[in-house]
């Protein structure tokens, strides 16, 4: 059996080598009892492991190295700064040229389209630059050094880039705006999980898991019992658990884990696209949705919104099991979503309600 690394995440330059050899080793990692199989895989130097019930040995080995194969796709179409087809998108979109993407991407860009543009923007996969200014293109964390300066981020912040820019026919992408240069750092580890699920369903898989770190979708049962999976907190360990109803994701954007340092302060590596700095009082958002693109994405606005403006931004985006953790470490949430965890012992928690209709 596989037994490399286990950390959550690796660097990326490591991932890129073992994503090769991990290609062979996925049907190594696998572990079965009679009714369960699982193996490890890897995309976006994360960890994932799938879990699937009631399917033959065969059938689950086939799902793992097809979606290993899928993985590896991914990490070469929709990385932000290694060479790859995103980065040439960025570039075609930087010298005002169309471009060829692929089903994938554009499907991509239209989620986060529509993310952005009920979250008022707060969700912006176009800050790219930005996001590069603050030297967040890397894998290798903390970052050590003073934030950039004001001037430079003023000046993206005058660029205005948004996805809504992005005109996109079939696979075909023009952008209006020179200045858009796309990162999924946000969304893109939702939409692979849903593509994972997508696959495995088409496959004729009933159950399955399919868990990056805590950050997953689930479908079907575990037996006679639904799927349980546990919730994170900021800093390491779980605050409770869900039980998964039928087909649903759970996703926790974390505001702690990739941050850049100097003597006086963190600066953690979600931005506010109106401000152009990292968003500082909130530690964490969790959400639970039907699709992991959408949880994925909601929970990196919902980070952006604050702690004044979650529950707004949650009612814009239709979701209403939401979770948030400030950077005091006190846990607010929905109603909707205190009747699905089970908390830990000793949390103590706020229940909030949603703001009223628009
Ligand atoms: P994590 O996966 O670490 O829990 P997120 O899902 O929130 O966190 O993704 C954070 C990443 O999203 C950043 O590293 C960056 O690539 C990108 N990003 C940062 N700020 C924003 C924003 N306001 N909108 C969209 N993407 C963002
Ligand atoms: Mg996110």
């Amino acid at each position: 059996m596989f037994t490399g690394p286990r950390s959550r995440r690796l660097t990326t330059g490591l991932a890129a080598c073992l994503a090769g050899v991990l290609a062979c080793l996925v049907l190594l990692t696998a572990c079965q009892t009679e009714k369960e199989h699982s193996a490890e895989l890897f995309v976006f130097g994360t960890i994932v492991e799938v879990k699937v019930w009631g399917a033959s040995q065969e059938q689950s080995g086939k799902a793992f190295s097809e979606i290993q194969q899928m993985f590896q796709g991914m990490h070469r179409d929709w990385h932000a700064w290694e060479p790859g087809l995103l980065v040439q998108i960025n570039e075609a979109f930087a010298s005002g040229d169309g471009v060829t993407a692929n089903p994938e991407i554009a499907e991509m860009i239209r989620q986060s389209q529509w993310v952005e543009e009920k979250s008022g923007g707060l969700f912006n996969p176009a800050i790219g630059g930005l996001v590069a200014l603050w030297g967040f293109h890397t894998s290798d964390y903390p970052i050590i050094g003073p934030p950039p300066s004001q001037a430079d981020i003023d000046k993206i912040l005058a660029q205005q880039p948004s996805s809504l820019d992005i005109r996109i026919n079939a696979v075909q992408l023009t952008s209006d705006n020179p200045f858009v240069q796309l990162d999924f750092g946000g969304i893109a580890k939702g939409y692979a999980v849903d593509l994972a699920v997508a696959r495995l369903r088409e496959l004729g898989i009933g159950n399955a898991i399919v868990n990056a770190g805590g950050d997953l979708r689930a479908f079907g049962r575990h037996g006679d019992r639904p799927w349980r999976v546990a919730v994170r907190k900021p800093g390491g360990g779980t605050i409770g658990t869900v039980e998964v109803r039928g087909d649903e994701a759970l996703f926790t954007s974390g505001n702690y884990e990739r941050f850049r340092e100097d003597a006086e302060e963190r600066y953690p590596h979600i931005l506010d696209p109106r401000t152009g700095w990292p968003v500082r009082d909130v530690a964490s958002a969790t959400v639970i949705t039907g699709t992991g693109t959408l949880a994925d994405a909601a929970a990196t606005a919902l980070i952006v919104a604050g702690m004044n403006d979650w529950t707004t931004v949650a009612r814009a985006l239709g979701l209403s099991q939401v979770l948030m953790i400030d950077d005091a470490g006190r846990v607010y949430l929905t109603p909707e979503m205190a009747n699905r965890i089970q908390f830990d012992a000793g949390v103590d928690r706020v229940v909030v309600d949603r703001a009223p209709a628009p």
